[in-house]
């Protein structure tokens, strides 16, 4: 589907190993005073100076977390920097440095691994980290691709999934449910491709939710807002398997239970109106879809006021007495448990 716009192939074996980790790594530059070393010895040095470090990763495997027919290989290394930096982001912190470890077929010449770290380079400027080590081998098939991030806090910011106590509000940022039907926009262009090539796709009406799917951000800026406002959350996690199962996660490690309320969940409209394309709940795709990539978290109500007039935040619950349990308030005010289906529902082999 998306054409080879580098008709140029130089095998791998031509460099070398230690050529082509210089060739790929040669372009990023360190900007961190907390890398004391980055690229180039057996392995990186980072100095905190008192402050806790937070480390997350992530693996990403060909034909199972992403399809290269319709993933150019720049927007896929942007994707693998993004996913990580969202986790150390959930957990209050500053994202400072990554390592990228891929392993690759023969099947991929030098150009598409310069694309790759093309997308990586972008997502390291862009979100003002290091890139300061990994490591690279073959594969019998596909490539693989494991980025671990590392980030800083001071201990007092740091927020981890199990602080919600009952009242407290639920709130999430952005809007939820478009990476889900952008790949069911991509999987439905693809079958028709594969049926008529010479049909090339018109989305124009999808590119806000393509490019949730593609080209997904991380919200570095909540943590920034969150403190800029003087507000800590309670509890925090990403939204990368869905709401309900975050919500869920959320719930069951603070031992509390929620309200959580249909009609507030953000949409966009491009998400509802697909959704009427597809015949499909927008509801359930926001609850269910996943890979949104935005934080899901808890606030004291006293702090409400002061984020009340954010139009990055929406508050979309509460939180309640464990006993309670978990619901949603749907908008016809019934009250349906909220399950946990999350990736599994629509895909047998996602993470
Ligand atoms: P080792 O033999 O100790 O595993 P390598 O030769 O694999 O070391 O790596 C040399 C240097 O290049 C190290 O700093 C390593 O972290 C870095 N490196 C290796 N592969 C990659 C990669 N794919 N991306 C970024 N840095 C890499
Ligand atoms: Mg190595």
């Amino acid at each position: 589907m998306i054409e080879d716009k580098n008709p140029q192939r130089t095998s791998i074996s031509d460099l070398g190993e230690f050529g082509l980790i210089d060739h790929l790594t040669k372009n990023f530059s360190i900007k961190h005073k907390t890398t004391v070393k980055g690229i180039g010895d057996d392995a990186a040095v980072l100095d905190f100076k008192g402050k806790k470090t937070i480390v997350t990763t992530d693996l990403l495997v060909e034909g199972v977390h992403f399809d290269l027919s319709y993933m150019p290989l720049k927007h896929l290394g942007y994707k693998s920097v993004i996913v990580n930096l969202s986790d150390v982001y959930a957990m209050n912190a500053k994202a400072t440095q990554i390592t990228v470890s891929i392993a690759i077929s023969n099947r991929f010449p030098l150009e598409a691994l310069e694309e790759l770290y093309a997308g990586i380079k972008l997502a390291c400027d862009i979100y003002d980290v290091d890139l300061v080590g990994g490591d690279t081998t073959s594969s019998n098939k596909g490539l693989l691709i494991t980025v671990t991030a590392l980030g800083e806090a001071n201990e007092e910011d740091i927020v981890y999934r199990n602080g919600a106590k009952p009242n407290d509000l639920l709130v999430v940022s952005g809007d939820l449910g478009g990476a889900y039907l952008g790949l069911q926009v991509l999987e439905r262009e693809k079958q028709v491709f594969q049926v008529n090539p010479k049909n090339q796709p018109d989305l124009d009406q999808y590119t806000y939710i393509i490019e949730r799917q593609l080209k997904p951000e991380a919200r570095k800026d909540i943590p920034e807002l969150l403190k800029k406002l003087e507000v800590k959350p309670t509890s925090m996690i990403d939204i990368s398997d869905g709401l309900s199962s975050e919500i869920i996660h959320l719930c069951k490690q603070s031992n509390v239970g929620c309200n959580l309320h249909e009609d507030k969940i953000p949409l966009d409209p491009q998400v509802i109106s697909t959704c009427e394309e597809f015949d499909i709940s927008s509801s359930t795709v926001a609850l269910s879809g996943g890979e949104d990539y935005e934080l899901l978290f808890t606030i004291s109500q006293d702090d409400y006021p002061k984020i009340k007039a954010n139009p990055s935040l929406t508050v979309i619950g509460h939180m309640t007495d464990a006993k309670e349990g978990m619901h949603l308030i749907t908008r016809a005010n019934t009250k349906i448990a909220i399950q946990a289906r999350g990736w599994n529902s629509f895909k047998g082999n996602q993470a």
